[in-house]
């Protein structure tokens, strides 16, 4: 892990922080002020220069696994004393036709989008319900509300972040942590990168925007989430897709 200093800035939690869209969303939150912690499965020498360089902790862990996942939340509150926001932004896509998907490629995808999530909100609300204060954001997808052929598993998850995005708010509405969800449209990362020049036009088609969205574009609505703007807003889905799906 990163030496990180001691500060009495707001502790904001990233996972899948390393790159994509939890890169830019490390870069929003810091620019909002807070000291940032990402933590991935894998962090790339790059990835360690980029938080060397800006003052950003970073630690290696894997949100399926819920021990490390417990363990690395109590580490981070000894350390830093809180977490205001946590980010849950890890995900994966294992895409195949659902008479074609294996049932390992169904479990990768549930464990990681749904279950990482269930696990690190579950850690992360105890010592935030103790601070009576507190900000979790889950990054969701559109595909959480039309569906996607292609992609059973993956909108399943997704659409399971919802629900349990809105189940949790209700929760803990009363100690003063908010609990939302962002659904990104077709956004510019490594994850869509794998989609062929034919799949990318047919994407575009449906974007009224008539461009793909940028982890920013994204980014900024965490932000928005984050900041004491949305002190009020507990429980809701912001799409983030240039008209895509309205
Ligand atoms: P990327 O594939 O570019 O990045 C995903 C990140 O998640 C990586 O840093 C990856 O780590 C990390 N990760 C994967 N599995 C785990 C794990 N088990 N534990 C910890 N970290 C993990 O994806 P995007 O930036 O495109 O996506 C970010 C989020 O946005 C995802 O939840 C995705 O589903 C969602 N989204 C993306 C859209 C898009 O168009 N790109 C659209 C809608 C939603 P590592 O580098 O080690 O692999």
């Amino acid at each position: 892990m990163s030496e990180v200093p001691q500060t009495n800035k707001r502790v904001a939690v990233v996972t899948g922080g390393a790159r994509g869209i939890g890169r830019a969303i490390v870069e929003e939150l810091r620019d909002q002020g807070c000291f940032v912690i990402f933590l991935d499965y894998a962090i790339s020498e790059e990835a360690i220069s980029f938080a060397n360089a800006n003052a950003i902790g970073y630690d290696k862990l894997d949100v399926t696994d819920a021990n490390a996942v417990s363990a690395m939340i109590d580490k981070i509150v000894a350390e830093h004393g809180a977490i205001d926001v946590l980010v849950n932004n890890a995900g994966i896509t294992r895409d195949g036709l659902l008479l074609r998907m294996s049932e390992a490629d169904w479990d990768a995808v549930l464990n990681t989008n749904l279950k990482g999530v269930f696990n690190v909100t579950k850690a992360a609300i105890r010592p935030m319900m103790s601070q009576k204060r507190g900000k979790i954001i889950n990054i969701a997808s559109v595909v959480a509300l039309t569906g996607n052929a292609g992609q059973a598993n993956y909108s399943a998850s997704k659409a399971g972040v919802i629900g349990f995005t809105k189940s949790v708010a209700k929760e803990i509405a009363s100690r003063g942590i908010t609990v939302n969800a962002i659904a990104p449209g077709f956004i510019e990362t490594d994850m869509t990168a794998k989609l062929n020049d034919a799949q990318r036009a047919a994407m575009l088609t449906l974007v009224p925007m008539k461009r793909p969205g940028t982890p920013k574009d994204v980014a900024r609505a965490v932000g928005f989430l984050a900041s004491e703007a949305a002190d009020y807003i507990t429980g809701q889905v912001i799409v983030v897709d240039g008209g895509m799906t309205m």
